[in-house]
């Protein structure tokens, strides 16, 4: 794959959730590591970096989940299944899996910065490659808080902190 070209992908399911996020998964069959971004364009529009937040052992498609913005994610957010964009990557480095294997391994992640981690998290998971997975991860408010259903499985198989503030008061639920 030229990274200077955009590879046109579809669309096949999105999901809307509040204050303007939103998760597409695009079909494409693409090798990355958890940590790395895509170059997502609309013709005639503009282009924008993304995090991969689906792992790699999820094959056939990759996932990503954008807050409606500017202009590009504007545009964005107004496709559906069935719609086509444009992707360049992956780049970026990705976190260093291989020296993480064995290890105990901490992840510290506020708001949306879960999501390249939640690449992490589906993958050190499904292949159970760390000695021990801690999560702890604060949002400002319940409805920032992302992924909810997932956490409830993470917990299944690693431990979870997360922090969020509700009526001016921190909860912290473990
Ligand atoms: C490596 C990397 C990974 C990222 N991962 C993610 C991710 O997983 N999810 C995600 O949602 N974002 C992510 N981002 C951020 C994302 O790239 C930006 O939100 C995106 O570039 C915005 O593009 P845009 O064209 O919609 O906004 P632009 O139009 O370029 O606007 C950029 C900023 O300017 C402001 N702006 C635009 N127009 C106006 C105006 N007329 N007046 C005032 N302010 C204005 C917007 O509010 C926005 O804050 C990532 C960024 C990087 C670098």
């Amino acid at each position: 794959m030229n990274h200077y070209l955009p590879e046109k992908a579809e669309i096949i399911d999105c999901k809307e959730f509040p204050y303007e996020k939103k998760l597409f998964r695009i079909k494409a069959n693409i090798d990355f590591i958890p940590g790395q971004f895509v170059e997502i364009s609309l013709a005639g529009i503009g282009e924008f970096p993304v995090s991969i937040c689906s792992a790699p052992h999820e094959k056939g498609y990759f996932e990503i989940y954008v807050k409606k913005l500017g202009k590009v994610t504007s545009q964005l957010f107004k496709l559906n299944e069935g719609d086509f964009i444009g992707y360049r990557g992956p780049f970026g480095n990705g976190f260093p899996i291989n020296e993480l294997k064995g290890k105990d391994v901490v992840i510290v992640a506020g708001g949306l910065g879960i999501l390249p981690l939640r690449s992490f998290i589906k993958e050190a998971l499904h292949n159970n490659f760390c000695n021990s997975l801690t999560i702890l991860y604060g949002v400002k408010e319940p409805l920032d808080m992302l992924f909810k259903e997932e956490l409830k499985e993470w917990r299944e198989k690693a431990k979870v902190i997360d922090v969020y503030e509700e009526g001016g008061k921190k909860r912290i639920c473990k």
